[in-house]
């Protein structure tokens, strides 16, 4: 039963995609996750049946073998998320992990590499992996170590890489390494490479299984390539072309965890409303006490909220506009209150929660990964702000009046910054000025105004602010103000004050 909304833009088809995965949710995934619980075993019948179903295809052009039906592909594959998640999180590391894996191919593959690969990766015929971590190096991905080294026509990739989802289990491995150690590419990010990896290539192993706390039948495992030969075409855009790939996808990747996170909160929301309403103390079901009616409200109302944003940031993209912020707060927020609400839905399970009968304890335990994955949310909060601030500044900056540049000699131009400075402080004595709004008050072209700034900030008038080596923020120093302006001119008091007895 699809329990969540179906929103006013969503089309017929959209919505019947809905209710036919929530049908998929109920009837075999759930029917089998407490064996794949017990067994750990990998739930090769889960892939038969979603790829027969097309639903692996969801962002495979039609030409391709992709769903198509219509359907909006970023709406798709959050609706296909949201509820396979509700019937098991671990449901989802299977199909977004050959998504994020092959999408790649999809926006940037030649017309040889769609053809070889896409028509199966959408009948789930293939599976792909994500390879990018390694014992080296995690959230800083652009520190890759293994390496991809051109010889004749072929590229030899060592190094190692570990947790990779579908490790052993996928056909294709988007692999990404360093083909360059020169400075200078590193400064640009251009010290990467995509390649595609085909299980079986010679030298290439499965080193090792990990052993997860939760997400019972995923597979994660270290993978060892040890001069590994891939021929010039398996490589995804240029040589250099790596960080490009690698970062395309991360807008759709941080969505489809945040749609993960919302059916698994609706899961555990289902699960406490089943628990709380069946179960008395002092007189009365749970479900009347205030202060669980309190958690299970908290749990609803972040949960509705987040759905609304993943599925409309999901609408944006598949109108073909570019969310970034939208994205990155879906996923933080989505991971961040999907945690407190199993950790609340256990609570109010109360002994039971902590036993393996209710899946609560299971829900607990599988959530916790993606607060980690697809970007440790630490990295995403401090995104979050800097895609805001760039949005707001840029926005800020097209408010700003043109200028029409004027040219003034050096002592009356130094004489003027002064000033214009002075009065700021007396606004903003805490504050620097940004060096476009001294451009903007004064007329300055940039290239005058820094060169007088460079000046002043020798002679000890006024202290500067770089960012990334260029000015970007100016203040008068004491000696700046006193040069500016005599003492009585920065002079206030309120009307308040009694100026005999309490200034001198
Ligand atoms: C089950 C599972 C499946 C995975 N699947 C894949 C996969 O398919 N492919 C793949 O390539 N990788 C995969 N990963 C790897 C995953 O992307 C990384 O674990 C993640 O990026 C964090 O890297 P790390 O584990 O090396 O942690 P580290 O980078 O060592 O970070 C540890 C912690 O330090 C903090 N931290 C780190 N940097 C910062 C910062 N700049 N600011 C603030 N705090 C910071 C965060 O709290 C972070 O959680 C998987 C991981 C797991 C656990």
């Amino acid at each position: 039963m699809y329990t969540g909304e179906k929103y006013l833009w969503w089309n017929d088809a959209e919505k019947k995609l809905a209710d036919e995965v929530a049908d998929f949710a109920d009837n075999v995934i759930r029917r089998d996750i407490d064996e794949i619980e017990r067994t750990k075993k990998f739930p090769w019948n889960w892939f038969e049946a979603m790829g027969a179903k097309g639903w692996f295809g969801v962002f495979i052009p039609e030409e391709y073998g992709g769903m198509g039906r219509g359907i909006g592909k970023t709406t798709g594959f959050c609706i296909i998320l949201e509820e396979i998640a509700r019937g098991a999180p671990v449901a989802v590391d299977f199909y977004e992990t050959t998504l994020y894996g092959y999408s790649p191919l999809v926006r940037f593959g030649t017309e040889q590499q769609k053809r070889r690969w896409l028509p199966r990766l959408a009948t789930g015929d293939l599976f792909a992996a994500i390879v990018i971590t390694e014992p080296f190096m995690g959230s800083d991905a652009a520190n890759i170590q293994a390496t991809a080294r051109l010889q004749g026509d072929e590229y030899f990739i060592n190094g190692k890489k570990r947790f990779i989802t579908l490790g052993g289990i996928a056909n294709l491995y988007v692999t990404y390494c360093r083909t360059s150690d020169d400075p200078e590419d590193r400064k640009n990010y251009r010290h990467l490479s995509a390649f595609v990896v085909e299980k079986g290539t010679p030298g290439f192993s499965v080193e090792a299984i990990h052993d997860p706390m939760g997400r019972f039948g995923s597979r994660h495992a270290v993978l060892d390539f040890d001069n590994v030969r891939v021929p010039r075409e398996n490589m995804i855009l240029n040589e250099g072309d790596g960080w490009k790939v690698l970062t395309d996808a991360l807008n759709i990747e941080r969505l489809g965890v945040a749609a993960g996170a919302v059916g698994t909160s609706r899961a555990a929301i289902a699960a406490t409303a089943d628990y709380v309403t069946r179960r008395v103390a002092f007189n009365q079901t749970l479900a009347e006490i205030p202060g669980v009616q309190t958690m299970c409200g908290d749990m609803v109302t972040r949960t509705e909220l987040i759905g609304l944003l993943v599925f409309y940031s999901a609408h944006k993209m598949d109108l073909g506009m570019d969310v970034p912020l939208g994205c990155t707060i879906a996923k933080v927020f989505a991971t961040q209150s999907l945690m407190q609400t199993v950790l609340d839905s256990v609570q109010c399970h109360g002994g039971d929660g902590y036993m393996r009968n209710y899946p609560v304890e299971r829900l607990m335990r599988d959530s916790k990964l993606i607060e980690i994955g697809a970007g440790a949310n630490e990295l995403m909060q401090h995104l979050v702000w800097r895609l805001w601030l760039k949005d707001y500044l840029t926005l800020r900056s097209a408010s700003r009046k043109p200028v029409t540049p004027r040219s003034i000699a050096a002592p009356e131009a130094n004489r003027q910054i002064l000033n214009t400075l002075a009065d700021f402080y007396c606004l903003h004595p805490a504050l620097y000025m940004e060096r476009e709004e001294l451009m903007e008050r004064l007329g300055l072209t940039a290239e005058d105004l820094d060169r007088y700034l460079l000046a002043m900030e020798k002679d000890r008038d006024i202290a500067l602010y770089r960012k990334r080596g260029s000015i970007a923020l100016a203040k008068a120093t004491y000696e700046g103000l006193k040069k500016a302006k005599p003492l009585e001119y920065y002079k206030f008091f309120p009307e308040f004050v009694d100026k005999e007895r309490e200034v001198f």
